[in-house]
């Protein structure tokens, strides 16, 4: 009898600062993390290219522009705008053709009409929202997308905002507009990563072949454009992909004629892609 009563009063103290720890670990470390599938790291490397050209003269798309906080747009990276066929919305002039391939598709597959709540904003436009709405909704101006042109907020009749996914065209665009050359810009979880909560109705375009690599493994266009090491060549199916510095670009020479973008990424280097095929 004895015995047990000593067993029990060591075990009382010993389980009370077990719970005071775990309790003390949850609180401080968040609830056990979610360990992802897989983790994505990069593409795989091109090797073997053979001779290089550079070049010297090029005119620059803007699609894989990086503007957040961290990387304000700056006031001589921004691409031309159009009204987008006679709708009276205006967006890069860039991205009017795979807008109009996505809002097709949904038109003639889902029976549905995708809306544009809010495009291009210039720079007083988002001055103005930034008054209006405060630092919590509305981004500082400079740090918005949509002073690109390359972001729009799309929605369909009943669902808009956080319920556009409540509707079966919200889902299709957060699960396919990669194959339309957007991404969700801000997706859920990645807080951390892009200064934004989720948007799911905040769509991008950044280019096929980068939105189907974004969009396939879930990752945020900061962590793609983090992916390449400068000057090194990766391949994606038919595509080259090279970050590279701005005064020092250069190509395979056997693909030196193949279709090409070259779009400065905002943070001080330039995304060369081509097109092999
Ligand atoms: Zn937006």
């Amino acid at each position: 009898m004895k015995k047990k009563a000593v067993n029990k009063s060591i075990l009382v103290p010993i389980i009370l600062m077990f719970v005071i720890l775990t309790g003390f670990v949850i609180y401080r470390v968040g609830p056990f993390p979610t360990i992802p599938i897989f983790t994505w790291t990069s593409l795989d490397k091109a090797h073997n290219l053979g001779e290089m050209t550079p070049i010297k003269n090029y005119s620059p798309s803007y699609n894989l522009l990086v503007i957040s906080k961290e990387y304000p747009l700056k006031e001589d990276m921004i691409p031309d705008i159009s009204e987008y066929r006679t709708s009276g919305v205006l967006m890069a002039t860039d991205i009017t053709e795979d807008y109009g391939v996505l809002s097709d598709y949904i038109r003639e597959n889902m029976n549905d009409t995708l809306y544009v709540e809010s495009s291009y904003r210039s720079f007083a436009d988002q001055e103005r929202v930034y008054k209006e709405e405060g630092s919590s909704i509305a981004a500082l101006p400079g740090c918005s997308e949509h002073q690109s042109g390359l972001a729009l907020d799309v929605y369909v009749m009943n669902f808009g905002g956080s319920a556009f996914t409540n509707s079966s065209v919200g889902k299709f665009v957060n699960t396919n507009c990669g194959d339309f050359g957007f991404i969700i810009r801000y997706p859920l979880g990645a807080e951390e990563i892009t200064g934004f909560a989720y948007e799911p109705w905040h769509i991008r375009y950044v280019g096929i072949p980068h939105s189907q690599i974004i969009m396939d493994n879930k990752i945020t266009l900061e962590e793609y454009i983090d992916s390449f090491e400068i000057g090194s060549w990766y391949k994606y199916e038919n595509y080259l992909i090279s970050r590279q510095n701005p005064n020092n670009i250069e190509v395979p020479t056997k693909y030196k004629d193949y279709e090409r973008t070259i779009s400065p990424d905002n943070m001080g280097y330039c995304i060369v892609t081509i097109n092999t095929k």
